[in-house]
């Protein structure tokens, strides 16, 4: 159990979904991870992973069949703390919940900045965003034109075949990455990551381990006070999101991938770098300990 009898989802619908077509035949198909690729995203801005190498094809050239019509998927059944500890689309949508009450309270304290509320949608086959058509290959991801992550929750089946846990926190941890993201968009840093330009020393990869310390420093302070939604974390939760930092490692995922280990191709950091960032977030629950640029610009 993760989420207590704290959590309230009011009246919902702090999460969208929608059911895409799948008409690239997505729906039943084993998708492949580790391919290099970063799935069928078809990139108009730039957007940000969790995961570097994840998704299964390579990139579709010209448009495809857009799916982003209400479909039937929707979270009426995420109604109670319980179901948020059930369903892994309810833990999604109450780990949002928890990351609002996390940041809107930390940033400006630490940052000077106040925190806007960035969208969470869940998606089935396929999805139209801001950044471009994306589909559950393509795996989470942050779109800033929209201020939205897009997630589809097949995704934490696909993370086992790397070795990633499917317990809560991680999973937790898959969303807060992405909430790393619009807070680095909310700070203006968001646009130096370049994939194009990878590398061990890259502002990519600083940019990507600073999302895995926002995570880390979410998960330090989700537990806080008399109201807290999320339970105290436990030594087995904290080693699951850990398995899950290192399982999407750009090391492990080249190894499995069947390719030599290449820093100079590196996006997100090896799994050692990724979670250390993660720990010196949850150690101290404080920005300064996530400053990978260098900025010098948080309270400590
Ligand atoms: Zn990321």
């Amino acid at each position: 159990m993760t989420f207590n009898s704290n959590f309230d989802r009011g009246g919902g619908g702090r999460v969208t979904t929608s059911s895409g077509s799948g008409g690239g035949g997505l729906g039943g198909m084993p998708i492949a991870v580790g391919g290099g690729g970063i799935g069928t995203l078809i990139i108009l801005a730039l957007v940000y992973f969790l995961g570097g190498g994840l998704g299964g094809g390579g990139q579709v050239p010209g448009a495809q069949s857009q799916g982003g019509g209400a479909g039937d998927y929707n979270l009426d059944h995420c109604n109670s703390a319980n179901a948020a500890n059930e369903y892994d689309d309810c833990r999604v949508e109450a780990t949002m919940y928890s990351v609002d009450d996390v940041w809107q309270r930390v940033l400006p304290e630490q940052a000077g900045i106040e925190y806007t509320q960035p969208g969470m949608h869940l998606f089935r086959n396929d999805v139209t965003t801001g950044c471009g058509h994306a589909t559950s290959a393509t795996g989470p991801f942050y779109c800033p034109t929209d201020t939205t992550a897009y997630l589809d929750i097949s995704f934490f089946e696909q993370l086992g075949q790397l070795g990633g846990s499917d317990g809560p926190l991680a999973q937790e941890y898959a969303v807060a990455h992405e909430m790393g993201h619009h807070i680095q968009n909310l700070e203006g840093t968001l646009g130096l990551s370049d994939y194009n330009n990878p590398g061990e020393d890259s502002a990519a990869v600083a940019i990507e381990l600073q999302a895995d310390c926002y995570a880390g420093l979410w998960a330090n302070h989700a537990t806080e006070g008399p109201d807290a939604i999320l339970d105290p974390i436990t030594r087995e939760q904290l080693a699951q999101a850990v398995q899950t930092a290192r399982a999407i490692g750009d090391d492990n995922i080249q190894k499995r991938s069947g390719g030599q280990v290449n820093p100079d191709a590196w996006t997100h950091g090896s799994s050692q770098q990724r979670e250390e960032a993660f720990m010196a977030g949850y150690d101290s629950g404080k920005m300064s300990s996530c400053d990978f640029l260098n900025r010098g610009v948080y309270s400590s």
